[in-house]
C-alpha cells in the first residue's frame, strides 16, 4: 500500500481542507515518516510573515528528507497566492495546487504518476477523514470572504463569501454522528455572513435551528464571527440554545474608533462593546478574540486604547497577531508605518495582560465540578490523561490534566465525565474525574 505524508499548517480552516485531501485519499496509508512516504502534502498558509516562512522551511525539511521518486506537493493559501513566483524558484516541489482544489488531490496526483483514469466523485466532503479526534470536528460553512479588511489578502485568492447549503452542511453533520462524532465547532472566513450570499441576513439563526435538530449532536459552537455583520438575534439565538455552548470567538482586531475605521472592520467601538456586554449576559459565557498590533497608524493612544480594553473585559483568551506587511492588502500602501521596535515593544506589554486575563479564566474553574471529555495522553506525556472542557474548541483553548479519579470505571476516550479542578498549573488545568 502506498504511504502518504500530510502536514497541515495554519488555521483550522486548513486542516478542513487537508481532512478533505485525506479522505480522497484514502487508498494511501497514512505515515508519520516523511522518509517513507509516496506521497508528501504540504498545505500552506500564507496568512503573515512568519506563517509563510514557516510554510517554506517545512517543504524545504520535507524535501531533505523524502525519498527518490516520492511526489512533494504543496497546497493551500501561500500556494495559491504565489503560485508563479513559487512554481519559479521553488523546483523541490512537483505540484503546485492553491485552494480550490482539494477535492481534485487524487486526480492530480495520478497525473503526474501517469496512471490517471477518470473517476466520478462524491459531492462535498462524504469521504473526509477526521483527524485528531473521535468526537468533535470543525465544519466549514462557507469559503471566501465579502469583507475588506485592510490587513488582509484572503478576499484576494479565496474570493467573495460563498456559503455552503445548509442541508448540506446537516447533512454533513448527520453523516459524522453516524460515524460518533457528536462535538462540532462550525467555521468560515466570516461566520456571521454565512447565508448572505444567498439572500438570508442572519444564517446563523437558521443554521442553528437545523443543527438543534440532529439528535446526537450534544454540543456545537460557531468561530470567526464578525463584528459589522453579526445581529443581536444571532447571539440570542446562541444564548438560548440548549445545544451550541457561550462560545464567543469574534476576532475584534482592534478597539480604538480610529484603527477600526484605518482597517476598515466595517463597524466602530459602541458596536462591538454591545455585543461583548450581550454575549456577558449569557451564564458561564467564554471568550476568545484576536487582536493586531502595530497595524499602519496606530499611536500609543490607539495602543493604550486596547490594551486597557483587553485588561478590563475580561476575555478568556486572547490571540495577538503583530503586524506585518503583506502584498495585496490596502494596509502595505500606507505610508504611516509602525516601526518594528515598537510593535515588539507593544506586543509584549499585551502579552502580560493577555497571559493575566488567562489565569485568571482558568482559576475561575477551581474547585467547580464541570463538564470534560478524554482526549487520550496528555502533552505532559503518560502519567495524566489529556481532556479538554465540553465547551472549549478542540485544540485552541487549552487542556486538563487528570491525575486522579474516584470513579470505579476505566476512562475512556471521547467520553464526557464531570471532574473537580484541582489546580491550575501554567496554562493547564489540573482535575480529578468525580463522576
Ligand atoms: S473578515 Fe477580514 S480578516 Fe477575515 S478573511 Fe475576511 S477580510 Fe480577512
Amino acid at each position: 500500500m502506498k504511504k502518504l505524508h500530510l502536514v497541515s499548517l495554519g488555521c483550522t480552516k486548513n486542516l478542513v481542507d487537508s481532512e478533505v485531501m485525506l479522505g480522497k485519499l484514502n487508498d494511501y496509508k497514512i505515515t508519520d515518516d516523511e522518509s517513507e512516504a509516496d506521497v508528501i502534502i504540504v498545505n500552506t498558509c500564507g496568512f503573515i510573515e512568519s506563517a509563510k516562512q514557516e510554510s517554506l522551511q517545512t517543504v524545504l525539511n520535507l524535501h531533505d528528507r523524502r525519498k527518490e521518486d516520492s511526489l512533494l506537493v504543496m497546497s493551500g493559501c501561500l500556494s495559491e497566492r504565489y503560485k508563479e513566483e513559487l512554481q519559479k524558484e521553488l523546483s523541490e516541489v512537483d505540484i503546485f495546487t492553491g485552494v480550490g482544489d482539494y477535492d481534485k488531490i487524487d486526480e492530480l496526483i495520478e497525473k503526474k504518476q501517469s496512471k490517471f483514469t477518470p473517476k466520478s466523485y462524491l459531492i462535498e466532503d462524504e469521504n473526509r477523514v477526521i483527524t485528531g479526534s473521535n468526537y468533535h470536528t470543525y465544519i466549514k460553512l462557507s469559503e471566501g470572504c465579502n469583507q475588506q479588511c485592510s490587513f488582509c489578502a484572503i478576499p484576494s485568492f479565496k474570493g467573495k463569501l460563498n456559503s455552503r447549503d445548509l442541508n448540506l452542511v446537516a447533512h454533513e453533520v448527520k453523516n459524522l454522528v453516524k460515524k460518533g462524532f457528536y462535538d462540532f465547532s462550525f467555521i468560515s472566513q466570516d461566520s456571521s455572513s454565512y447565508l448572505r450570499d444567498k439572500g438570508i441576513k442572519d444564517g446563523l439563526v437558521k443554521l442553528i435551528e437545523e443543527i438543534e435538530k440532529i439528535d446526537g449532536v450534544k454540543s456545537a459552537r460557531i468561530l470567526y464571527l464578525y463584528p459589522s455583520t453579526l445581529s443581536d438575534e444571532v447571539i440570542e439565538k446562541i444564548i438560548s440554545s440548549k445545544t451550541f455552548h457561550n462560545y464567543f470567538e469574534m476576532p475584534i482586531q482592534h478597539i480604538s474608533d480610529n484603527m477600526l475605521k484605518v482597517m476598515r472592520r466595517g463597524s466602530g467601538s459602541e458596536t462591538i462593546k454591545h455585543q461583548l456586554n450581550l454575549m456577558k449576559t449569557a451564564p458561564n459565557a467564554f471568550f476568545r478574540t484576536s487582536v493586531i498590533v502595530g497595524h499602519p497608524k496606530e499611536t500609543k493612544q490607539d495602543f493604550e486604547e486596547i490594551k486597557n480594553f483587553i485588561n478590563e473585559f475580561g476575555f478568556d483568551r486572547v490571540s495577538i497577531f503583530e503586524y506585518s506587511d503583506e502584498e495585496g492588502t490596502h494596509s502595505f500602501n500606507i505610508e504611516d508605518k509602525v516601526d518594528k521596535e515598537t510593535i515588539k515593544q507593544r506586543v509584549k506589554e499585551l502579552e502580560v495582560i493577555v497571559e493575566k486575563n488567562l489565569q485568571t479564566s482558568l482559576k475561575k474553574d477551581l474547585g467547580k465540578v464541570i463538564d470534560i471529555v478524554i482526549d487520550g495522553e496528555s502533552s505532559e506525556g503518560e502519567f495524566f490523561l489529556g481532556a479538554k472542557k465540553l465547551i472549549w474548541a478542540e485544540d485552541i483553548d487549552g487542556e486538563i490534566l487528570i491525575n486522579e479519579k474516584e470513579i470505579e470505571d476505566e476512562l475512556e476516550v471521547g467520553k464526557i465525565y464531570k471532574a473537580k479542578v484541582t489546580d491550575v498549573v501554567g496554562s493547564n488545568l489540573l482535575a480529578t474525574v468525580v463522576g
